[in-house]
Formats: structure tokens, C-alpha cells, sequence
């Protein structure tokens, strides 16, 4: 029995990294999966791809996250596909980075803009589809998932990424008061925040052996993740498994909120 059939998944940002590995395991999970990409439609079609070869069904969506009419135009489309929509994984992220002084606006609103601004209007369009619709108890105990993929920079702050920490400290907030907000109609609404996983994002650290190293120093369980150490627990907390689970944020961290430095100090 495959936990999300017959559901149809949202995933933003699915072309690459950790987007394209949950939209892959969502589809193989048994769910209809909009493959949403900013630009790289060759990615996305990949993504897409590796569904239908194992056996799922998915679309792909092109759509800037961050632009209003974009995102109610991905949906009309998913919807008028796959007749509604059960879960969305807002994943699209960026990285601008500056020391303080030197952020210039532009840097600061681009980031804002694709974490926060466009992990709202998705979730506001998916939580219209949900209220729209309500429960259908065949296909899941809630009226509809919302999963933000977060940061452990929702918590952590972090020198030299003044607007990505802002950003998912944002999504911290987003997450738990739509969360309060929905949960009488049965919307559940949590966040998943990585730690380091190996993605485009930050190729340049675990590219370079020091970097890697370093940034080992920072996780207690000795390696930097994979984009699979973070699918499943997408597809986890989509599932009715996790039903009573909302308002709530799954570190997957390899222990870096462990605070390792307390290992040999304080
Ligand atoms: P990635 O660069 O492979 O993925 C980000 C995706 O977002 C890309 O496919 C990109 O095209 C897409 N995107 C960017 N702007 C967009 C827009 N305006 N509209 C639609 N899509 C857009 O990197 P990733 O590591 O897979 O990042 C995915 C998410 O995970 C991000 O939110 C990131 O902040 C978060 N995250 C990553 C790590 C990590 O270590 N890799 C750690 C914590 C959180």
C-alpha cells in the first residue's frame, strides 16, 4: 500500500537537490507530482522522467515562485490536471550572500522574495484548494499538508547570510501561525529544516576538501546529507502516519543543532 495514492503533490523548486528528490519520492509514494521549476525545464523534465519510469504519474510547472499570478496560474493548471491538490512542499530557495554592510537591497529583497514571499502565496494557494475542498476521507485523514522546507538557519543565525537567515527565521513563523490558523479545518502544517546537504546550493563548500571538513567540524554525526536523507521524511510527514503531527519543525541535521562545539567546552 503505497501511503500518499491517489494524492497529488506540489513541489516547488523540484528541478534540482532536495526538491527533486522529494518530488521523485512522493511519485513513487503513489502521489501525482506538479514538478514546479523557475527555469530549468531540462531538470524538471528529468525529474519528471524518473517518476514515469517508476510507474508514477507527474507534470512538469514552470512558475517564479515569488510572482502572484505565476503561482495562481501553477495551480489552475495542477488543478485542472489532477483535479486538486493535496500537498504542497514549498521548496524553492536561493542563497545571496553579503557580510551586513556590503548586503545591497537587490541581495536582500531576491532572497525575501523566493523564500519567504513566494513559500506564502504557494501555501495561500494551497490552502484555498484545501478549504475549497475539505476532507475526502478515502484519500487522507487531513484536508490537505503543507511542508515548508526550512533551514536550520530558522534557529541557527549565520554571519555573511543576513537575508537566508531571515528568510527561513520567516518561515519559522509562517509555518506556526498558519498552522494555528488551519488546524480546526484539518490542514496540517509543518516544516522540514536540513542541515548541510549536498546540493548546487553550496557546491562550493563540499567541493573543496577543506570546506568539507570544516564544515564536518559542525555536524556531529560525521557527514554531510544527501537530498534522500530529507525525501522520506517529506513523504513521512504527508502521509496519515504523521496526522497529528502540526506547527512543528523536523530538524535533519545530522545533529548540528546538537550545538557540537559543547562536546570539549562550556
Ligand atoms: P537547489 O539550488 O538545488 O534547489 C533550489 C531550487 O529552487 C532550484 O531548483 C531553483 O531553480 C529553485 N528556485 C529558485 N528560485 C526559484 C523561483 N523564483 N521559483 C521557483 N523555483 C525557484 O538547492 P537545495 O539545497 O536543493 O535547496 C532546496 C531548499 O532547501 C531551499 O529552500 C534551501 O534553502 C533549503 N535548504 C538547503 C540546505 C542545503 O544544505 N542544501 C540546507 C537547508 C535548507
Amino acid at each position: 500500500m503505497k501511503p500518499l495514492e491517489g494524492q497529488t503533490a506540489l513541489v516547488t523548486g523540484a528541478s534540482s537537490g532536495i526538491g527533486a528528490a522529494i518530488a521523485v519520492a512522493m511519485g513513487a509514494a503513489g502521489a501525482n507530482v506538479g514538478v514546479n521549476y523557475a527555469s530549468s525545464e531540462e531538470g524538471a523534465e528529468q525529474v519528471v522522467g524518473a517518476i514515469a519510469r517508476a510507474g508514477g504519474r507527474a507534470v512538469a510547472l514552470r512558475a517564479d515562485v515569488s510572482r502572484e499570478e505565476r503561482v495562481s496560474a501553477m495551480f489552475k493548471v495542477l488543478i485542472a490536471e489532477y483535479g486538486t491538490i493535496d500537498i504542497l512542499v514549498s521548496n524553492a530557495g536561493i542563497q545571496k550572500d553579503a557580510v551586513f554592510v556590503d548586503m545591497t537591497l537587490e541581495q536582500w529583497t531576491a532572497v525575501l522574495s523566493v523564500n519567504l514571499t513566494g513559500a506564502f502565496l504557494c501555501a495561500r494557494e494551497a490552502a484555498k484548494e484545501f478549504l475549497r475542498r475539505g476532507v475526502v476521507p478515502e484519500r487522507s485523514r487531513a484536508a490537505g499538508k503543507i511542508i515548508f522546507i526550512s533551514s536550520v538557519h530558522e534557529v541557527i543565525p549565520w554571519a555573511g547570510h543576513v537575508n537566508y537567515a531571515s528568510s527561513k527565521g520567516g518561515i519559522m513563523m509562517l509555518m506556526k501561525t498558519v498552522a494555528q490558523e488551519l488546524a480546526p479545518q484539518k490542514i496540517r502544517v509543518n516544516s522540514i529544516a536540513p542541515g548541510a546537504i549536498k546540493t548546487r546550493i553550496n557546491e562550493q563548500v563540499w567541493k573543496d576538501p577543506e570546506g568539507v571538513a570544516s564544515m564536518c567540524k559542525l555536524i556531529p554525526y560525521g557527514r554531510i546529507g544527501e537530498p534522500d536523507d530529507v525525501a522520506p521524511v517529506a513523504v513521512w510527514l504527508a502521509s496519515d502516519e504523521a496526522d497529528y503531527l502540526t506547527g512543528t519543525t523536523i530538524f535533519v541535521d545530522g545533529g548540528i543543532l546538537l550545538y557540537p562545539g559543547f562536546r570539549t567546552g562550556g
